[in-house]
């Protein structure tokens, strides 16, 4: 038995692209084609796809896949996309919903991590920082920058630190567009409104946000259309290998029913169950122990500060407490660090953590809030790779790759911890690790390529905006700036052929239609009313409880009769997406 560890063996990315399967590609609108004189120009670079050659998608009879990979959060579908793009046969398993455990439960921050340079973690700071600006270029529509400000009190470092820090962070490494630090003098400066007045100086700082859902699920489309099968609602069983391949089984969690299939190698990216995943791939491996589940939490409250800048408050106990605008209407407060004990499926916010998140916010503003003002919290689990002893918040939040092989075939590679903002560079990591067992892999080509719907420049995003509300006039700005916050240039393909308010079809509240319903069923994986309300989108925010209710009843129809047509399509051999 081959055992190779490796800690994030970053490969330098070159910057060639190389191919991308034309299997499955979403027409341009009509009147994008028409009218595209007067069209944004998308960046240069974003053409490169167009010119990638056709992946060689096999016989889609064969049951044999290069690549099994169980896991549909950020890490599982970013390795899916990267290596369907270099023409690897992949399927994707994820047990329930894409993105539904850890990955739609993080703070939404592409960063650096400030605080870690207080940790010497120096190459994450530098790669992530890197990684910052690329992941913002490449989801215009999902991702945007975001200044932070940190107040200043005698409880923190001097200021003069703070600054060398900062300065440090804005220098490491990446910084292109995104303005560097600058002092703040909060009695004058509008960010110290909403602070106590006891807060006179502060810093203000850059990094990004990102709609953490809909990262992953645009990820799985863009696997998707590089030929990549992705099984939602399918959960991996057991795995062995027999005769230099994996065997895998797996269970359709709606039926039961159970389906094997083989693949040269195997994946595991199952985040918190990564180590239960281990365990069931047979032989005598122990399955590595090093993981540490790790509890975070937020809470959402009405909107606490009229501008769009974020806050990072320093707690008493040392940790950070982020206050971050949310959705227009909201303000995100979070996170905890607490040791979770029970299964990762368990995770909530607890009351004593909504309680401490609530202090260390009063603890700053003027406006006092309590418990009774939160609309909504959550809680995920981080798996950290990270020694079990010292205060979870120390644990690094780096991640590690393990791959291992029996007689130099069926490797198993298992992802341990990781960031939100590192996915796509973890994904390359993790096929040059593979490259061993695939010498034909294609190089390195997912840096600066746009995820569905983001071929534009973050500046033509208003007019972006009064394109689709001229084209459609019926909506209003708070539906257009959604729809293309969603979907970026695919919310033409999505609103297609629609003339008036009508062609939407039945109005689920809050601007959710039937017809983007049905667009999040046939090409976002959306099955449940959970999925379209708290994942694709946030508009479980906005509709009510009979509204929610009426949708999931309109989607367990239309997803029966869709299972059905699935079905007869198996039957008659057809290829079925998704
Ligand atoms: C509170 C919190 C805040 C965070 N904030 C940030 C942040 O601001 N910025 C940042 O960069 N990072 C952040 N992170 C880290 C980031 O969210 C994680 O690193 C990332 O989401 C991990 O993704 P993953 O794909 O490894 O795991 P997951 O998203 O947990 O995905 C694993 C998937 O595997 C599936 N699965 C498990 N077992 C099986 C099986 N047997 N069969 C099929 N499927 C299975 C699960 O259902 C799950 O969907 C945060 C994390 C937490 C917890």
């Amino acid at each position: 038995m081959r055992r190779i560890r490796y800690l994030c063996d970053m490969a330098p990315a070159p910057a060639t692209f190389k191919r991308i399967a034309p299997s499955f590609r979403l027409a341009t609108p009509p009147k994008l084609r028409q009218e595209s004189a007067t069209f944004p120009a998308a960046r240069p670079h974003t053409r490169t796809n167009d010119a990638m050659p056709a992946a060689p998608i096999p016989p889609p009879d064969s049951e044999t896949y290069d690549l099994a990979i169980v896991g549909g959060g950020v890490n599982g579908v970013g390795i899916a996309r990267d290596a369907a793009g270099r023409g690897l046969r992949t399927v994707l398993f994820e047990q329930g919903d894409l993105g539904q455990a850890t990955s739609s439960a993080s703070t939404k921050l592409i960063h650096g991590g400030l605080r870690y340079l207080e940790r010497y973690e120096f190459r994450l700071v530098r790669e992530a920082l890197i990684e910052r600006e690329r992941l913002l270029d490449a989801m215009p529509h999902i991702a945007r920058p975001l200044r932070f400000v940190l107040p200043h009190h005698a409880g923190l470092r001097p200021a003069w630190l703070l600054r060398f820090g900062l300065f440090v962070y804005d220098h490491l490494g990446g910084r292109r567009r995104l303005p560097p630090t600058r002092t703040l003098d909060l009695r004058t400066d509008t960010a110290g409104t909403p602070l106590l007045a006891d807060y006179i100086r502060g810093f203000e700082y850059s990094d990004g946000w990102v709609d953490d859902a809909r990262l992953v699920v645009l990820n799985a489309r863009d696997a998707a259309r590089r030929g990549a099968e992705i099984r939602v609602r399918t959960r991996f069983l057991a795995a062995a290998r027999t005769d230099g391949l994996w065997r895998i089984e797996t269970e359709d969690a709606a039926s039961g029913g159970r389906a094997t299939l083989h693949a040269r190698a195997l994946v595991n990216a199952a985040g918190p169950w990564v180590d239960g995943v281990v365990g069931r791939t047979g032989g005598a491996e122990e399955p590595p122990k090093t993981v540490r589940l790790v509890r975070g939490s937020h809470i959402v409250l009405p909107r606490m500060f009229a501008h769009d800048h974020a806050y990072i408050l320093q707690n008493a106990d040392g940790r950070i407490v982020f206050a971050i605008p949310y959705d227009d209407d909201f303000t995100l407060i979070g996170t905890t660090d607490v040791d979770h004990d029970g299964p990762p499926e368990r995770a909530v916010c607890e009351d004593a953590e909504a309680d401490y998140l609530i202090a260390a916010v009063n603890g700053y503003f003027r406006r006092k809030i309590a418990r009774q003002d939160i609309v909504w919290r959550y809680a995920g689990v981080r798996a950290l790779h990270a020694d079990p002893s010292g205060a979870a918040s120390k644990a690094s939040r780096d991640y590690a790759l393990e791959a291992r092989d029996a007689a130099g075939a069926a490797p198993i590679l298992s992802v341990f911890g990781g960031k939100i903002t590192t996915y796509r560079r973890l994904a390359e990591a993790a096929l040059a690790r593979l490259r061993p067992w695939f010498s034909d892999l294609g190089p390195d080509w997912t840096a600066g390529a746009p995820l569905p719907g983001g071929d534009f420049r973050a500046e033509d995003t208003p007019a972006l905006i009064a394109r689709l509300r001229a084209d459609y006039p019926f909506l209003d700005d708070r539906q257009a700036r959604r729809l293309l916050r969603a979907y970026g240039l695919d919310a033409f393909p999505l609103l297609g052929d629609a003339r008036t308010d009508a062609d939407l079809g039945v109005a689920f509240g809050a601007g959710l239609t039937e017809r983007e319903v049905a667009w999040l069923m046939a090409e976002e994986w959306a099955r449940t009313a959970e999925d379209v309300l708290w994942r694709r989108s946030k508009l479980g925010l906005r509709v009510s409880a009979a509204d929610a209710a009426r949708l999931e009843a309109f989607m367990e129809n239309a997803d029966g009769r869709a299972r059905k047509m699935r079905e007869t399509e198996r039957t008659k051999g057809v290829d079925a997406k998704p």
